[in-house]
């Protein structure tokens, strides 16, 4: 190590972690611990790979950290992966990037640099797309390779719903992935290697060669409890093991829920709710004080068996629907964890933009859960989810869901006036996209420094000022990909 060697320090070695591990670990004057609170990635098993598995991760069968999460009608589960990769290692394996105004809204407030124009470049420079190659939207030279489902690889019930929704009139894109096409129906582009086997972040990103750098160190089973700060600078971390580490940067990439947390466990976010657990205040800052997720009813299915196909959880997605409203959906083929009729399946109609009510605040002790608060839908949301349960009830009645012998679960009349208040009472499904707690504009700059600390940043789920119009996983990739290059330049 020389003498202007910078030791950084990544505290969560998942969807955005893995990436800034591996980027960062580029720049020779620096010198990168990553800090996954979980186990390695060798330990990745056929339920994290299969994709079709995915729904048994979900049940627990793959490491993962469970938070409850208060919402109008209950309290809920929702999930982050908990080991190398973190939930790209578990998700539904989707790999939308949003829509141009979701990130030209972030660029309106204030933040250079973060508009469409700006961000498409670095989606496009991630991706290997096997399907499409190397266009003026697509790449073909990045870590992740990316490809659609084909049609034989879909389960008949995402069959079905791809055969129905183009007989009652949705149009049928090639890829859901450029905004000229939408609003449409596709099949979910999908982040998966020649064999149809997962490609998390970390396998991506952290391949046998990048982790055998000198200036790379990846500790795994190293959860942090806490950062320490110090005259108004991030100095170390604390691991829950009770080893300390210094670092000259400390970049938090430890997700939606658990980043909040741990800076309001070391003393960073709102003075008052520091305070009443006696812990001292390094920086008055909102930290936790808003969240997104995207939250809708789940309409339970099933059909005569078999399940067919190898696709994942995420087969087929309506974007955007034809006139325009902002509801998407998505087929979800639920199987039960343990195997047996796999037919079971997810009709869900969710908002694409949320209010970013919701929040992250401390447990009862600083040690305990966190307690998390879903944001509350709009006040407007059941007018706006009606026309999407239309969409399902002309769906109902197609010849491809009724061939299929699509029966509803619930059961509820889809076109009832109270159907949406009805299904939303019974099951609101959370879509694990958490973001938006530590946002870049009050939290931290635009380039992800926590403001009034210095060495310290947040790069993750949780600092998107507001949430994109599709999965969250890519938009991770894209944060990191793109605070590493800005390091990069800095280094310079
Ligand atoms: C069930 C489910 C399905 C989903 N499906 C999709 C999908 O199909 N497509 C999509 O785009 N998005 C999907 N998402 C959302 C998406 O995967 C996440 O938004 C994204 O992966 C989050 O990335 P992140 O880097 O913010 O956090 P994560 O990937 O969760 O990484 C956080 C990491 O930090 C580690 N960590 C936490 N605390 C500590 C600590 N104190 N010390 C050290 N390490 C710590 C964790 O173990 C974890 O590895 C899904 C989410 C869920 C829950």
């Amino acid at each position: 190590m020389n003498q202007t060697t910078r030791h950084v320090l990544v505290v969560g070695g998942g969807t955005a972690g893995s990436v800034l591990a591996a980027r960062l670990s580029e720049i020779p004057t620096l010198s990168v611990t990553l800090l996954e609170a979980g186990p390695d990635h060798d330990a990745y098993d056929s339920v994290i790979l299969e994709p079709v598995r995915a729904t048994d991760a979900w049940a627990g069968a793959a490491p993962i950290a469970e938070s409850m999460m208060a919402t109008a009608t209950g309290a809920i589960r929702t999930l982050q992966g908990r080991l190398l990769g973190g939930t790209s290692a578990v998700n539904g394996l989707a790999t939308l990037r949003g829509l141009p105004p979701d990130y030209d809204a972030w660029a309106a407030a204030g933040l250079d640099g973060w508009g469409w124009d700006d961000v498409v470049d670095t989606f496009i420079a991630a991706e290997r797309d096997v399907d499409f190659g190397s266009s003026a939207i697509h790449g073909s030279s990045g870590p992740l390779p990316v490809r659609r489902w084909r049609r034989d690889e879909l389960s008949h019930a995402q069959r079905a719903y791809l055969d129905g929704m183009a007989e009652i009139g949705e149009p049928v894109v090639g890829d859901v992935n450029d905004p000229s096409q939408l609003p449409g129906i596709g099949v979910f582009p999908v982040t998966i290697d020649d064999a149809g086997q997962r490609v998390s972040t970390s396998l991506a990103y952290l391949t046998s060669e990048v982790r055998a750098r000198e200036n790379l160190a990846v500790r795994t089973n190293a959860e942090v409890a806490t950062i320490t700060v110090s005259g108004g600078r991030a100095t170390g971390v604390t691991l829950v093991s009770g080893d300390h580490i210094d670092a000259d940067e400390i970049i938090v990439a430890a997700g939606a829920i658990w980043s909040p947390t741990l800076l309001l466990r070391s003393g960073v976010g709102p003075a008052e709710q520091l305070t009443q657990h006696g812990i001292t205040v390094h920086a008055d800052l909102p930290v936790g004080a808003t969240m997104s997720d995207h939250l809708g009813p789940g309409i339970p299915y099933h059909h005569a068996g078999p399940r067919g196909g190898a696709a994942g959880p995420a087969g087929v997605v309506l974007v955007g629907a034809s006139n325009g409203i902002d509801v998407d959906y998505h087929a979800f083929p639920v199987a039960p964890p343990s195997g047996g009729d796999a037919t079971v399946f997810m009709m869900s109609v969710f908002l694409l933009r949320s209010s970013g009510n919701g929040s992250v605040r401390l447990g009862d002790t600083p040690e305990a859960d966190p307690i998390v608060t879903a944001p509350p839908l709009p006040d407007d949301a059941p007018d706006r989810l009606r026309h999407g349960f239309d969409r399902l009830v002309a769906w109902e009645r197609s010849a491809a869901a009724r061939a299929l012998g699509c029966q509803q679960l619930m059961p509820l009349d889809l076109a009832a006036p109270d159907a949406v208040g009805v299904a939303l009472e019974r099951n609101t499904m959370s879509y694990g996209h958490m973001t938006s707690t530590c946002p870049m504009g009050s939290v931290l700059d635009a380039d992800c420094r926590v403001l009034g600390v210095d060495g310290l940043r947040v790069v993750d789920a949780s600092v998107m000022p507001t949430i994109p119009s599709g999965n969250t996983y890519l938009g991770c990739v894209m944060v990191a990909e793109r605070v590493a290059r800005k390091m990069k330049v800095a280094a310079h």
